[in-house]
């Protein structure tokens, strides 16, 4: 609360990180030394893209806050970080935050599913740890990830908490613009946020979760009535992180309201008593990568995009399986696409050899035996390019973003386009530094789930989730868990939804 005329001075920074715990290894700190601010760096960003962290930054000078920037580290999808490499990301933030001395107020941009070594939800720990630091009277706000599985760990500390609404994430500003406003509301003495949460013991299809398509509109709707609501000021639901065996993963809805708990209780419940009801909705059946071309060959509607979900680069999975790649070559799709098959030993020889030659190499398959056989060409190289780019879709517009170097091959019309460093395709950004039109293409398998629509939705014809072999299979039963600690849905259609 300030009563003074100094404006108010507000903590920004964040650590996101949404762990596939079911995936070998650990992401390690050079990993998220990929894109990580300082706050040297936070301080003169200029706001404008589209992320959470940018969108605190414009709401806060919009309304002539003094910024305290923290760090802010972004690390793409992967196995748990280690313990150490935990402690050190959450040691700068603290440090960072002290530095300031008193702050009025804290936002935070976290996924909501990170995982270290021993820690199931990190997410928790970081806002206990900032809770700890500030104390219980400054404000503590944090945005997450529609992926994300909230637990009680992170309600607790948080003042409010918002959960991004869109699949592909294109509302990371406007959720932070959300916060902002109960930020200000709250340092201005109006608001005394009271969250209430729930969650259910269910787990979602991702392809179940694109919300400009019902059912997930039909959700997205019923988070709108709940957040409209006379008494609500803000209303959100996470789909879930899946690839992880840990009692956090589910569903969950918050509420906040202001200085109401039995009400903030009573619509997230309402909220989650309506997902519960509509469970048999969000679980898709699962669609070979072969039967999905005869299914878009019969509708004629090209390009058909197969969206390659198992070996989603975005959710964590290596990106070098090359079941597809093999399929297109097989059936001499022309003109086909790949993108992107991570394979820096492919990329390099690529560009040791220039363009317009023609090079034998064996593609992709590389990291897990699962994800192969690599693929033999004779491919040409068409188009070569260092990787940076900035993104130009929707989703991160303005972000940018380098995935080493990058060259695309082709063989018989069969293109793929080989990176040295792991990234989905979620615009058409990084195929136009190689010279590529991706629209010229019939045939477009993206290892991606849901965020290549950012980019790739409006040149599709067609678009189909397919499950190729991959480490993040969505056949739920096919997953290892062991420690959900409760019965789920859909793996025991007899689940009970606890409330
Ligand atoms: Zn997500």
């Amino acid at each position: 609360m300030t009563h003074d005329r100094r404006p108010p001075r507000i903590a920004i920074g964040g650590i996101e990180h949404e762990t596939a715990g079911m995936l070998p290894g650990e992401t390690s700190m050079t990993v998220f030394d990929r894109r990580r601010v300082r706050p040297d760096e936070l301080i003169k960003r200029s706001g404008e893209a589209n992320t959470v962290v940018d969108g605190y930054l414009q709401g806060a000078r919009e309304r002539g806050w003094e910024v305290a920037p923290l760090v802010w580290v972004k690390g793409t999808s992967g196995p748990p970080a280690s313990r150490a490499t935990f402690d050190t990301l959450l040691g700068e933030l603290l440090e960072d935050l002290e530095g300031h001395g008193s702050v009025d107020g804290v936002l935070l941009s976290l996924h909501g599913s990170f995982a270290a070594e021993g820690i199931d939800d990190a997410d928790g720990a970081v806002l206990q740890a900032v809770r700890d630091c500030i104390g219980p009277d400054v404000p503590l706000m944090s945005v997450h990830d529609l992926h994300c599985n909230l637990t009680e760990k992170m309600i607790g500390p948080a003042d409010a908490l918002a959960v991004m609404r869109t699949y592909p994430h294109v509302d990371m500003k406007e959720r932070a613009l959300h916060v902002i406003g109960l930020m200000a509301e709250t340092l201005a003495g109006r608001l005394k946020p009271t969250m209430a949460f729930r969650q259910l013991p269910l787990l979602w299809s991702a392809p179940r979760m694109i919300d400009a398509e019902s059912p997930m509109s039909e959700a997205v709707d019923q988070v709108v009535l709940t957040n409209d609501l006379d008494g609500v000021v803000s209303a959100s639901l996470g789909v879930g992180y899946q690839w992880v065996d840990s009692p956090s993963v589910g569903v969950s809805t918050v509420v906040v309201t202001d200085d109401d708990l039995q009400e903030a209780h009573q619509q997230a419940d309402a909220l989650a008593g309506w997902v519960w009801d509509r469970r048999q909705d969000w679980i898709a059946p699962t669609l070979k990568p072969a039967d999905a071309l005869e299914r878009g060959v019969a509708d004629g509607a090209y390009p058909i995009v197969l969206a390659d979900q198992a070996d989603n680069t975005g959710g964590g999975a290596p990106g070098d399986g090359t079941e597809v790649l093999r399929l297109f070559i097989e059936r001499k799709l022309d003109p086909s696409v790949v993108l992107y098959v991570v394979d820096p030993i492919t990329a390099s020889q690529a560009h040791q050899a220039g363009v317009g030659e023609t090079i034998a190499v064996e593609v992709g398959g590389r990291s897990h035996p699962d994800m192969g056989p690599p693929v033999k060409m004779q491919a040409v190289v068409e188009g070569l390019a260092d990787g940076e780019f900035v993104y130009d879709g929707p989703m991160w517009k303005g972000l940018a973003d380098s995935v080493g170097p990058t060259a695309w091959l082709q063989e018989a019309g069969v293109s793929v386009v080989v990176i040295s460093l792991p990234q989905q395709p979620v615009d058409l950004a990084l195929c136009r530094t190689l010279g590529m039109d991706p629209a010229r293409f019939e045939y477009i398998c993206v290892k991606s789930t849901g965020h290549f629509r950012s980019g790739f939705a409006p040149i599709a014809g067609s678009i189909f989730n397919v499950d190729a072999v991959g480490l993040l299979g969505q056949s739920f039963a096919d997953l290892p868990y062991s420690r959900l600690g409760r019965a789920v849905y859909p793996l025991d259609g007899d689940a009970r939804r606890g409330f």
